[in-house]
């Protein structure tokens, strides 16, 4: 079992929860089953930790409207229990990451989990002489994370590059194309479109190289075929245990 400890309301329906639970000792990018007791039934899904090992467990979660366990962990407050599986799951590692020099991440909405808690805990700034990390979203309140994340970039001067992809509101908005303050670049529209174009390469100041890169993508199912296509065209190979490649992804459905 678990106890809720904090809440972070990022926008309606989309919200993170820490939880006091004992894991065991787990690898940034894995998931746990969490669940609660529904109509006499535990409902248990899978959500990726966004905390490292170590650190309160972190989860960050959207409400899938007319889903059943989504819209139950959305109505926790502090203070509230819910099922924890003490073991977590899954190979969205950086342990299956082959040797290359810059690591993308390529996240749309609560995919963000697994890439923070790899950044959180430090990995690919070790690893790796730069990470890009890229963040789908409808909203710009759905940037979950977005001053945390800031404070790192400044933290590893320079090699932690951050694209913003909003679909709903960067273009009206003005900001398409442009970078803020805290190093944050902004794209209008999807994703897969921006990679497709080179406006993803030219707002992160770096190229696709399948000889330097490594691509990790989690969240939306469409968003990883559509990425999928255009990184294939462009002459990257999906990493296999037993024929290296240079991108990886993980399906939130
Ligand atoms: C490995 C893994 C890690 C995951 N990590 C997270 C996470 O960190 N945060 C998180 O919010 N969810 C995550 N999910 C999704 C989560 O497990 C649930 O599927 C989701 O919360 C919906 O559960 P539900 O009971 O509310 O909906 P259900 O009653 O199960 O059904 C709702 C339907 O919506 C689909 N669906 C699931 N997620 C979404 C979504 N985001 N948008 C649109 N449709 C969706 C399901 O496939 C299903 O068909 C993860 C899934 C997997 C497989």
């Amino acid at each position: 079992m678990g106890r809720v400890v904090g809440r972070r309301d990022w926008a309606d329906g989309l919200f993170s929860l820490s939880v006091a639970a004992e894991l065991e000792p787990y690898r940034p990018g894995q998931f746990v089953n969490l669940g609660l007791e529904l109509d006499g039934e535990l409902v248990r899904r899978a959500y990726s930790l966004a905390s490292p090992h170590g650190a309160v467990v972190d989860v960050l979660v959207t409400v899938v409207p007319g889903g059943r366990l989504s819209p139950a962990l959305a109505r926790l407050s502090v203070g509230d229990e819910l099922f924890v599986e003490p073991v977590a799951q899954g190979f969205f590692t950086l342990d299956y990451v082959p040797p290359a020099a810059e690591l993308w991440l390529l996240a749309t909405g609560t995919g963000l989990a697994p890439f923070l808690a790899m950044l959180r805990s430090g990995e690919p700034f070790r690893r790796f002489e730069r990470v890009v990390l890229v963040h789908g979203v409808r909203e710009r309140a759905h940037l979950a994370y977005a001053d945390e994340l800031a404070a790192l970039g400044r933290s590893h001067a320079g090699r932690l590059r951050r694209v913003a992809c909003v679909t709903r509101q960067a273009v009206a908005e003005g900001v398409a194309g442009a970078t803020d303050s805290d190093g944050l670049a902004w794209l209008g529209g999807r994703v897969p479109a921006a990679l497709a174009d080179g406006r993803l390469e030219r707002a992160a100041g770096a190229a696709l190289e399948p000889a330097r890169v490594h691509v990790l993508m989690c969240g939306n199912p469409a968003m990883v075929d559509a990425a999928t296509t255009v990184l294939e065209a462009r002459g990257l190979r999906r990493h296999r245990q037993r024929a290296s490649g240079h991108f990886a992804a993980e399906r939130f459905w």
